[in-house]
């Protein structure tokens, strides 16, 4: 009999969204509604439709969606001076600058400027160490889908040995600091490990996140792991091959439909999470003026 856990992240994702809806309705009772400032610099059509269908599922549930998009050629002083004023602007409570940006563009310095309260894509190195600290508020979105998805279908990581493939500042290294903090033995793999099938055959849990289609095979995966595949590679491939992979898998996430709906709306979830945290600061600020 087929008893293979399907890991839906389509299901996984309208559930959050269902839980946010009524946040949002909370939020806009008390005069706030949740902002989304995206950020596109140039026009690579990749990220045009990223950044439309962030917008869109923003707009959506009834978060507004404030998309800048700014020509190819700006210099990174005036990207700086953008995020600065998104930082400032007390209606806008997440920011997202889509990557990457033209390569004459510091990246780094843009992606650092961004206020620590606002930075829920997880961006910024101190977001980063927060996260590694096990403090973090708003962890990288994919990392989170992984943790959103684990959760929801009540797989724990504690004491398990997860392999993670890939070591990228925005999946492969905060997703590997998310499982340690969760108790899991963590090995993250990346181009110049050796013996990867070895190290695979001992995962309990595997989390590819290497950006080559169809690159973790079936034969090196050990009888009932879990696989999360982030991968999202051309023709809606992912990292892992599927078929052979799904045999040895306890649980596994197929490509299209897995990771990525989810981390869409780990990206709605901080956004909404950071509209709270804005107004509960207004009120705290607010409840200290004594009238008489
Ligand atoms: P990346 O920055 O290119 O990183 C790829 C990582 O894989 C690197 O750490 C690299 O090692 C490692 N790697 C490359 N070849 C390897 C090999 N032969 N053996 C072991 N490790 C190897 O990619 P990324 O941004 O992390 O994205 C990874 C994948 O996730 C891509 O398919 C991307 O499209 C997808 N993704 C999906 C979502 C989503 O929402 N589902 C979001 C983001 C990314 P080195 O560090 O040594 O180079």
């Amino acid at each position: 009999m087929e008893n293979k856990l399907i890991l839906d992240g389509n299901v996984v994702a309208n559930h959050v969204k269902v839980q946010l809806k009524g946040k949002i309705a909370e939020l806009k009772l008390s005069g706030v509604q949740p902002c989304l400032a995206t950020i596109l610099v140039g026009d690579d059509p990749s990220s045009e439709t990223y950044v439309k269908m962030k917008g869109n599922a923003c707009e959506k549930l009834g978060i507004i969606s404030k998309r800048i998009h700014l020509s190819k050629d700006i210099a990174t002083e005036e990207l700086l001076k953008t995020i600065a004023e998104l930082n400032e602007d007390p209606a806008v409570h997440g920011i997202l600058l889509q990557h990457p940006v033209p390569g004459h563009i510091d990246e780094r310095q843009a992606f650092e400027a961004i206020a620590i309260e606002k930075d829920v894509d997880g961006v910024t190195s101190l977001g980063f160490g927060q996260t590694a600290f096990g403090f973090g508020e708003y962890p990288s979105c994919t990392p989170a889908a992984i943790l959103e998805i684990m959760d929801y279908y009540k797989l724990g990581a504690d004491g398990l040995h997860a392999v993670v493939v890939g070591r990228s500042p925005i999946l492969g290294k905060p997703v590997s600091a998310l499982l340690l903090n969760r108790n899991a033995t963590v090995t993250t793999c990346h181009s110049h490990t050796r013996n990867l099938p070895q190290i695979l055959q001992q995962a309990d849990i595997v989390i590819a996140a290497v950006g080559k289609p169809n690159f973790i095979k079936g034969e090196w995966i050990k009888e009932g792991a879990i696989i999360l595949d982030a991968g999202y590679n051309k023709g809606n491939i992912g990292d892992v091959e599927y078929v052979s992979c799904h045999q040895k898998a306890f649980a596994i996430t197929p490509v299209p439909g897995g990771v990525g709906p989810v981390t869409i709306s780990m990206l709605l979830k901080h956004t909404v999470q950071a509209a709270e945290k804005a107004r509960k600061k207004k009120e705290d600020a607010n409840s200290q003026f004594v009238t008489i």
